[in-house]
């Protein structure tokens, strides 16, 4: 082990104290390929981690980015002209699979691994391109062009594939590739029990697993805790996440596992119990809560996803979408709905003083006044300001980076109505 492997560990362990963002959690300083343990190289690019094993038949890639792909591609070579021979992809995320070009181009003829849904998942993103381009907007809350593959040629198509474990072996040294669901249902992780080293991909990430997202298809909190609990049992002293810093030793690493594990366990809990008592999707919601000896972990903190978002996907997976209120199973569009609100309060303005007076109080309430009335009123100029001042109230009081993203939807969609009303 390099002293690389102890820098990154107490740096991890400072971050993590002070909290910080999604972003400043997933920077782990490491731009250069550096090495963390023996031939390992790590390094940080489009804010994920890429991995390199050199053995003695080549190196064995651990994801590839997206962007920065020529970046990783020219710091890999910086240390190492060694052949490509095998990558291993995680998960047919943009971030992690779709940075293979620049190896390609340059000649490597690389084993591409992974699991056998990466495929389907390619073939889906085929389809839902456009779709993908907009929910991923209003995710990182930017209007900014968003490259999304549509097309055969753009995708790293694996040519060797598994279902549940596959064991390969590189230079004469075992690499085991796992799956278990988590965020998606093609993910893999890596143990390499010769080099003691676990890559995660996203099965662990250093705060809450992002299972409930509000915009996407469907995350497997039992199965994603599942495949915590096996990570925790190989016995690595060095592990390498998909997103953020490298934790060291076998008791931290099982830790760290097994308590982001039984954070999941809780909320699937909790939910099914909400479901079996014939709660409604609102209070399940409401009464979900992280038991006190968890939610101290930093490293469970709901950076990215909430609580409440897990649970409603996991409402998703074993229910239905109906919420419980007659009226929503047939509703009146919320134009409707919003119109009728402002007339019934006399008009646009007694809605917008209201939004304001709870801003701080009851920043959801506040949230469905302005809402009411800019849709019921979407020529009306005070009521998107309002819009903007309460949404970007209750977004500033966000930690969930997908929560701030979509509440600041409401923002720009808003600055948008005023820039034409001008
Ligand atoms: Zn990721």
């Amino acid at each position: 082990m390099t002293n690389d492997a102890d820098k990154a560990h107490s740096k991890d362990k400072i971050d993590v104290s002070v909290g910080g963002t999604v972003l400043e959690r997933y920077f782990t300083g490491k731009t250069e390929a550096a090495y963390v343990a023996d031939n390992t190289l790590f390094l940080t690019a489009d804010y994920v981690n890429l991995i390199a094993f050199e053995t003695s038949d080549g190196l064995v890639l651990v994801d590839t980015g997206m962007v920065e792909a020529p970046k990783i591609f020219d710091e890999i070579r910086k240390k190492t002209d060694a052949p490509l021979h095998t990558v291993i992809i995680t998960h047919g995320h943009m971030d992690h699979a779709f940075g293979l070009n620049p190896w390609l181009e340059a000649g490597e003829k690389p084993r591409i691994i992974a699991h056998e849904n990466m495929t389907r998942r390619f073939r889906t993103y085929m389809r839902l391109a456009p779709m993908n381009i907009h929910i991923n907007r209003v995710q990182f809350g930017m209007e900014a062009d968003i490259h999304w593959p549509d097309k055969e040629e753009q995708f790293p198509w694996p040519d060797t594939t598994y279902r549940e474990q596959l064991t390969i072996r590189v230079g004469g040294e075992t690499f085991e590739l796992y799956h278990h669901k988590g965020e998606t249902d093609d993910s893999t992780w890596v143990w390499a029990p010769e080099r003691g080293i676990v890559c995660t991909g996203d099965l662990y990430v250093g705060m809450l697993p992002y299972c409930g997202n509000p915009q996407k298809v469907q995350r497997y909190a039992e199965e994603w805790a599942d495949g915590l609990e096996a990570i925790a049992s190989v016995g690595a002293e060095l592990l390498l996440p998909g997103h953020g810093h490298p934790i060291k030793g076998k008791d931290e690493i099982r830790k760290r596992c097994l308590i982001t594990a039984e954070t999941l366990r809780s909320i699937v809990k909790q939910t099914l119990e909400g479901l079996n008592a014939g709660k409604t999707h609102e209070d399940i919601m409401a009464s979900i809560k992280i038991p006190e000896h968890l939610a101290k972990e930093p490293y469970v903190d709901p950076l990215y996803d909430k609580p409440e978002f897990i649970a409603r996907a996991i409402i998703r997976r074993y229910g239905g979408w109906w919420n419980g209120f007659s009226s929503q199973l047939l509703p009146a569009k919320m134009a409707d709905q919003s119109k009728e609100i402002i007339r019934l309060a006399g008009g646009i303005e007694p809605l917008v003083d209201r939004a304001r007076e709870l801003i701080d109080s009851d920043p959801a309430l506040a949230c469905h006044l302005a809402e009411w009335a800019a849709l019921g009123a979407p020529d009306n100029r005070s009521a998107h300001e309002c819009v903007i001042d309460v949404f970007n109230k209750r977004a500033e009081s966000e930690i969930a980076l997908i929560a701030r993203g979509i509440l600041s939807h409401a923002v720009r969609k808003s600055q948008k109505a005023l820039a034409t009303l001008e």
